[in-house]
């Protein structure tokens, strides 16, 4: 096997099995963006762990793109290691490590009165948990000495501010921090690590947070509308899960093999528009 992401890249040949033999672990892959990605990943030839803590719903989509379950919650390291000697004694090396498990955090809007108990649960799973999985991914993959591809899932909260609460907009902007500090240390391995930044995807989390902090009851399709209509340049067109799971695939590719410490936007350009526009 080449080193990840150094193959001269047949487009044909690899449009059909774009991961073919590589192992993936994938965080938060029970459901949303991650479940989407899990799919995908395994669709274009990947062995896929889906490492979360909602063990049945996870276990039902490891098993239906077969794949491999394990329990873990980010926030705790062992578990990611855990979850990354799970790759190692089923296929033998880790080539893709996609740090996606999240949350939307707590309720206090205002920087006032931050409950710094919330604070630190949430930087816990979002920002220690993809340091976690930064740190044993590169342990394996400097061991494997073949590369790879570590992916974060980010958030357009962390380019823009007002998008989401003070928490997880600090959480988001830290993770592009150490994707980038990463990418400086670990290159040298030809490790690749970036992140994508989201914006407006219709996933439990966003339908959850709607009705916590706007006290509003949405369905994805009414969401995934008014997405379309306020926050996306693209008119009508809201973000889907798949959206996010094709960016996070060009990642894990070889077609993006000299792509390293960037933030993918897949947003619909709304970071990049004046608010007037979007
Ligand atoms: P989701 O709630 O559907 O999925 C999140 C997944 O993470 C779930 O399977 C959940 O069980 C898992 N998870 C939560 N805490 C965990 C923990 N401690 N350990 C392991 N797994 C854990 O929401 P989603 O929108 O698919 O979120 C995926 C990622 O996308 C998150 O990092 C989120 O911040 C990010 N994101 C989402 C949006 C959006 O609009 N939905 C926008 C920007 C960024």
């Amino acid at each position: 096997m080449e080193p990840h992401g150094t193959q001269n890249v047949d487009t044909r040949k690899s449009s059909a099995k774009r991961l073919a033999d590589k192992v993936a672990v994938v965080t938060g892959g029970a459901r949303g963006i991650g479940a989407a990605t899990a799919k995908l990943f395994a669709e274009n030839g990947a062995h896929v762990i889906i490492a979360d803590v909602l063990d049945e719903v996870g276990a039902t989509v490891a098993e239906s793109i077969g794949g491999r379950y394990i329990h873990c919650d980010v926030s705790k390291e062992g578990d990611v290691e855990s979850a990354i000697e799970l790759a190692l004694a089923w296929k033998g090396h880790l080539d893709i490590m996609f740090n996606n498990a999240g949350i939307s955090g707590s309720e206090e809007r205002s920087i006032t009165s931050l409950d710094m108990e919330n604070l630190s649960h949430l930087f816990s799973i979002n920002l220690y948990g993809t340091i976690h999985g930064i740190k044993h991914a590169a342990r394996a993959m400097i061991k494997g000495k073949k590369g790879g591809s570590i992916i974060c899932t980010s958030s357009a909260a962390s380019i823009m501010g007002g998008l989401a609460l003070h928490g997880y907009t600090m959480s988001k902007a830290a993770m592009d921090g150490l994707v980038r500090s990463a990418a400086c240390e670990l290159g040298v391995h030809l490790i690749r690590v970036n992140c994508i930044s989201p914006h407006g995807v219709p996933s439990e989390m966003l339908i959850n947070a709607c009705k916590r902090f706007e006290n509003v009851d949405i369905t994805p399709e009414q969401l995934n509308e008014m997405i379309g209509k306020r926050a996306s340049l693209l008119r009508g067109r809201g973000a889907t899960i798949e959206d996010v799971a094709q960016a996070a695939l060009f990642l894990a590719s070889d077609e993006s093999g000299f792509i390293t410490a960037h933030n993918l936007r897949v947003d619909g350009g709304h970071t990049s528009a004046d608010s007037k526009m979007s």
